[in-house]
């Protein structure tokens, strides 16, 4: 910016350099306010109030934004933050089959200090804004460049016709993934909306939908938004786009919509755009029959559908939902937890397939969307504990010894260890259809089947005992010994002489 330096030569941003997710957020954070970041922070407190835990618990919340942008159509991606953080990233986003490069702004101390760094970041964006190949560039400050205060709000809105979007992620203030996906879903969507209000903008790509539409809000299942279109379509409406969208042209149509599902209760940032452009937001989802039941007269009095039109919807599908969950019984106790956002919604599905669920912790925060649903598993005495730490999490474990936990790969690693079956939460729940008929069987075969290997945790656990831990862990070439009280004996008197020696004691005296 003509020469000048953005950034004050300051020593936060040199205390800032030196930081990352190991370090306490509560510096970061200091570090961030000191830059200029407060208002930001302040926003983030807001949107994603914090719960027992102060930091992510999980993989790095940029993960979210990250993934969402590299999965959309004409969007360029540049992350500007320590090398291993951006190494991480970049290696998790191939891990998942991004297929698409990431741009790397990196920094030392002298580019942070002067705010050379932001005229680097000013030249990545117009290097990248070629309107032939992108439709927007997202430029993602992680958490030393947004502790340092680098100033993205000064961008250029766009390059060449293509939008700059830049988000600050980071670690210390945003506590999931989940909710950094919501950061760049709400940034995009307001632009959308600004767009949308300055005068005509791209037509959706398989053109404009004549039904009032219902927006769906929530990453699900590749089936699950068919699911919601074909119970929708009886009422005389259609679904609209899912966000995190696949294309900037689909912010329009989801914003054009007659109302939202929060099938994803977390949106907090983009439910305040939908808010704004004069949506209104339907909380919990059509999973099961009593939450499709509630879900779909909720839907149907918001888009002001007839109320027989509404019960003839619901006399169609509920049946059906019934017959599937009675052809598909899961029997056996159950933890559940995870990171996603759905867990409410999946704790209702296995309560009504028959499980005796006892818990369900979620890493999100309360929001007003998913209120209903909690209240429902707590009348059928399910604790929910929202902002649920993994200590939370593996407490309930303890207690109520499930025959299955469904979690985290920390809790699940710990119910394997104690030759309890379990199942990861993200790769084998969330990645399946839960809503209307066809989600309704959709759990049991995986759960009763996890359940019913508890047989092999008991030979694993019998076969391995007391291997790889205590004296035997460790690679050995031979049966190893237990000397244990000899070594013992001699490093324990070792030690009381070298800790005499280095507090300056006499010996042998
Ligand atoms: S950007 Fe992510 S990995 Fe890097 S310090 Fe922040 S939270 Fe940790």
């Amino acid at each position: 910016m003509d020469g000048a330096p953005i950034i004050d030569a300051t020593s936060d941003s040199e205390e800032a350099q030196g930081l990352g997710c190991h370090a306490g957020a509560e510096q970061m954070k200091a570090a961030a306010i000191a830059s200029g970041k407060k208002e930001l922070l302040e926003g983030f407190e807001k949107d994603y109030p914090l719960g027992p835990h102060d930091q992510p618990q999980s993989m790095c919340p940029a993960f979210g934004s990250l993934r969402v942008g590299l999965r959309m159509r004409r969007v360029g991606t540049i992350l500007s933050g320590s090398a291993c953080c951006v190494y991480g990233l970049t290696f998790t986003s191939h891990f998942y089959g991004a297929k698409r490069t990431v741009g790397y702004v990196p920094f030392d101390s002298e580019s942070l200090v002067t705010g050379k760094l932001y005229e680097d970041i000013r030249e990545a964006v117009e290097l990248m804004a070629d309107p032939e190949k992108y439709d927007a560039v997202i430029m993602t400050s992680l958490c030393v460049p947004t502790a340092s205060g680098v100033p993205l709000q000064m961008l250029p809105r766009e390059i060449n016709g293509v939008r700059i979007i830049g988000i600050d992620v980071p670690g210390f203030g945003i506590p999931t993934h989940a909710e950094a996906k919501d950061v760049l879903s709400g940034a995009m969507l307001r632009r959308a909306r600004e767009e949308a209000g300055e005068g005509p903008v791209q037509a959706p790509r398989d053109g404009i939908e004549e039904r009032p539409t219902v927006s769906l809000v929530g990453e699900m299942f590749p089936v699950d938004p068919m699911s919601i279109a074909a119970m929708l379509e009886p009422m005389g409406l259609a679904a609209g786009p899912v966000t995190p969208v696949r294309e900037w042209r689909e912010l329009y149509s989801a914003l054009d919509c007659a109302a939202v599902a929060a099938i994803h209760p977390f949106y907090t940032a983009s439910f305040r755009e939908f808010t704004t452009a004069g949506r209104p937001i339907v909380g919990s989802a059509p999973v099961g029959h009593d939450g499709t039941d509630a879900w779909l007269q909720a839907i149907g009095k918001t888009c002001n559908v007839a109320q027989d039109k509404i019960d003839a919807t619901r006399n169609a599908m509920l049946p059906a939902i019934k017959a599937a969950l009675a052809d598909n019984p899961i029997k056996g106790r159950i933890t559940l937890s995870g990171y996603e956002g759905s867990e409410l919604l999946v704790g209702r599905l296995l309560v009504e397939s028959g499980a005796d669920l006892r818990y369900v912790g979620t890493a999100c925060p309360k929001t007003p969307y998913s209120s209903d649903d909690a209240e429902w598993l707590r009348a059928k005495g399910v604790h929910v504990q929202y902002r649920a730490s993994l200590e939370q999490d593996l407490a309930a474990f303890h207690e109520f010894q499930p025959d299955l936990a469904i979690g985290t790969t920390p809790v699940v690693q710990k119910a394997k260890e104690a030759s309890v079956p379990g199942l990861y939460f993200t790769n084998l729940i969330s990645a399946r259809p839960l809503m209307g008929p066809a989600g309704a069987g959709s759990l049991a075969q995986v759960v009763n089947g996890a359940i019913g290997n508890k047989h092999r945790f008991d030979k694993m656990s019998a076969f391995f005992e007391g291997v790889g831990t205590g004296d035997t862990a460790g690679v050995w070439e031979d049966v190893p010994e237990d000397r244990s009280t000899a070594f013992r004996k001699k490093f324990a008197a070792k030690s009381k002489i070298n800790n005499a020696v280095d507090a300056g004691e006499a010996v042998g005296t």
